[in-house]
């Protein structure tokens, strides 16, 4: 028999089956439990922006500078080899674990168990992946650093005309799609993967 508890109640109830597009409902409080499988599409749908975001976010100039007739772009990469070059390796590894290797693995392991999830599959390893993801969350920055980015744009502006660029764009709208990827209820997962192994 499966159970589920109510996060804001501590109800214990039977699984009751949901249908597609609906919610579960806590008996006692009302509170949603979970969502139908609806949710996986939902949840591939945005893991698939969070990539384009992030390659957009990697391939193009986050700014332009332009100082006394001299135009200079910067990317993600050449800020990190800026500030490694200019004896700042904290700073540098910081910017390359928070922005390129941590939503990088991310994403490759949101792919990884979404996409034979949503084709009906079961994707191999999944409990380690899933475990993995769970064990990642305290280096999903990314909106931390959005800040420090827009801090830093903000002070180049008084030493040269700057202009945003499609990279500050991708980066952008990444931070949105892994904020809503982290609002998804993971339980859906699980509840999928378990229903496949049957
Ligand atoms: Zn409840």
């Amino acid at each position: 028999m499966e159970l589920t508890i109510c996060t804001y109640c501590d109800t214990v109830h039977r699984r009751p089956p949901v249908s597609r597009g609906s919610a579960a409902r806590c008996r006692t409080c009302e509170a949603s439990l979970y969502h139908a499988d609806s949710d996986l599409g939902a949840m591939l749908a945005v893991t698939i922006t969070a990539a384009i975001a992030f390659v957009v976010a990697n391939a193009f100039p986050l700014i332009t500078l332009t100082a006394s007739g001299r135009q200079t772009a910067a990317t993600l990469w050449s800020s990190i080899a800026a500030s490694y070059n200019h004896e700042l390796p904290v700073v540098a590894i910081t910017l390359a674990v928070t922005l390129i290797v941590a939503p990088l693995v991310e994403l490759l392991m949101l792919l990884w168990v979404l996409v034979p999830l949503a084709a009906g599959v079961r994707p191999p390893a999944f409990a380690l992946v899933m475990r993995a993801m769970h064990a990642l969350r305290p280096w999903r920055m990314v909106p931390v650093f959005l800040l420090g980015l827009a801090v830093a744009v903000v002070k180049l502006t008084g030493l040269a005309a700057t202009v945003p660029g499609w990279g500050m764009f991708g980066v952008a709208v990444m931070t949105i799609a892994f904020a809503s990827l982290a609002s998804f209820d993971r339980e859906v997962l699980w509840r999928r993967a378990e229903e496949l192994r049957r």
